[in-house]
């Protein structure tokens, strides 16, 4: 039997995975939700450290998939997405860390962006007409979906970006792949690229002349395989005994929510713990009970700045609407950016260790939690390299961050970038003459 998927408006039809995976959102504007969550065989989560990371990837994901991808195209896939490690260091007697960021574009991003490419390009290859994917990104999102879309047959990619406002990493990482990736540097904020984005998906006469679809961290085929990364970490986890607690750096819920999956999938993580910047939204639900969405503000941790997180929607679905239930399971965290800074020098010096300001966020909510809890241990998940915000890391521990070897010659390729007042009429002219 192949899992369906529910609107979590409750309105539109159910779909496989096939489906949610082209269309991103339902029609009714719902996120979409897994029928049931798979129940994953014992020996796997017993004896997981008996696993390839390829095997434990292909068994969590499998049930999601369905029959939508034969076995074999799945596998390929699967190996392709993960070629690359996530080791867990340990950084202090209590607190380790799961780097994710060995990927081709140094942030956790990676591994989603890389199996939506080729799940999409999997499902759209005997279509005639091109495919164009829609992306507004404040940074991190748009690296990884060029990465991960560059050269998939039959897809164009057109990355929308503030113009100034992202590091110049992230800029490179977007703007010189060529070929079927095409960036706009907007003059204007993120909220203004992601206008013209949403824009252009209700624009009906774009619709009937190009197939758009969009790769934001809302689609499953993002959102799912974000589980590997808890599995892996169960895998390294030594003291099988005594689980850890889990600090995961949030913005829009994503990796949380993922994270949440694999506990209820199986694995007897003791906690969760969501560790936000100033954009704090869960403290205030949890004490009163009501959500409210902000607007954000910009931090140094800028991945995370969000005021109203799209997969929040899934946690509390994961919980079945029980806040009691979803509070005993996750704590909520707060900290400002002088609290950031502070801590990734203080690990720096201490522990020789260094953070980038996402991964920091993450470490001070595990060190206070576990401050309670005599006796516990946790995981917090670095995000990030830290050379990804080199702006930020380098003036707190006074030191230059060498360049990891992959990305010495970014700076030489050539950028090639479309420069756009925020205006629709332009945006959609552009499309258009993309065809
Ligand atoms: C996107 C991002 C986050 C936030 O992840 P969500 O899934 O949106 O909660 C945290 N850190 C980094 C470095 C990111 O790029």
């Amino acid at each position: 039997m192949t899992m369906l998927y529910y609107s979590l408006n409750k309105i539109s039809p159910k779909v496989n995975f096939s489906e949610a995976t082209i269309h991103g959102q339902a029609p009714d504007k719902g996120l979409y939700f897994p029928e049931n969550i798979a129940a994953l065989p014992g020996d796997l989560i017993n004896n997981i450290a008996n696993y390839t990371n390829e095997d434990i990837a292909y068994k969590v994901i499998a049930p999601y998939v369905g029959d939508t991808i034969p076995a074999e195209v799945l596998q390929k896939i699967i190996r392709e997405t993960i070629n690359f490690k996530f080791p867990l260091q340990q950084v202090t007697d209590k607190i380790f860390s799961l780097e994710l960021f060995h990927g081709p574009t140094l942030a956790f991003k990676d591994v989603g962006a890389r199996f939506m490419a080729r799940c999409l390009g999997y499902f759209l290859k005997n279509e005639k007409k091109n495919t164009t994917v829609l992306v507004a990104t404040s940074g991190d999102t748009g690296g990884a979906v060029a990465d991960g879309f560059y050269d998939v047959d039959g897809i164009n990619v057109v990355i929308l970006y503030p113009a100034g406002k992202i590091s110049t990493i992230q800029e490179l990482q977007m703007t010189t792949h060529g070929k079927n990736i095409n960036a706009i540097a907007v003059n204007g904020s993120f909220d203004d690229c992601q206008k013209l984005v949403k824009q252009a998906f209700t624009d009906t006469g774009l619709s009937k002349k190009l197939s758009l679809t969009s790769a934001n961290s809302i689609n499953v085929a993002r959102w799912l395989p974000q589980q590997f990364y808890y599995f892996f970490a169960w895998k390294y986890w030594a003291d099988k005994d005594h689980p850890p607690v889990i600090s995961v750096p949030s913005g829009n819920f994503g990796n949380i929510c993922a994270g949440i999956l694999s506990m209820l999938g199986g694995i007897p993580f003791r906690h969760f713990i969501a560790a936000s910047n100033s954009n704090d939204v869960l403290s205030g639900y949890f004490k009163s009970g009501v959500y409210s969405p902000k607007v954000s503000v910009a931090t140094i941790s800028n991945a995370m700045d969000v005021g109203d997180p799209s997969n929040l929607k899934r946690v509390i679905e994961l919980f079945e609407n029980d806040l009691d239930k979803f509070k005993k399971n996750v704590s909520s965290f707060s900290c400002t950016d002088e609290e950031t800074k502070q801590t990734i020098c203080r690990i720096n010096l201490q522990y020789n260790y260094l953070l980038d300001p996402h991964g920091a966020v993450g470490f001070l909510a595990l060190e206070k939690y576990l401050k309670k809890q005599s006796g516990q241990k946790g995981i917090f998940l670095e995000t990030a390299h830290p050379v990804k915000f080199l702006d930020v890391v380098e003036p707190v521990i006074q030191k230059k961050i060498p360049l990891p070897t992959h990305l010495q010659n970014i700076s030489h390729r050539k950028k090639n970038v479309t420069t756009m007042d925020a205006n629709y009429e332009k945006f959609s002219n552009y499309l258009l003459a993309m065809g």
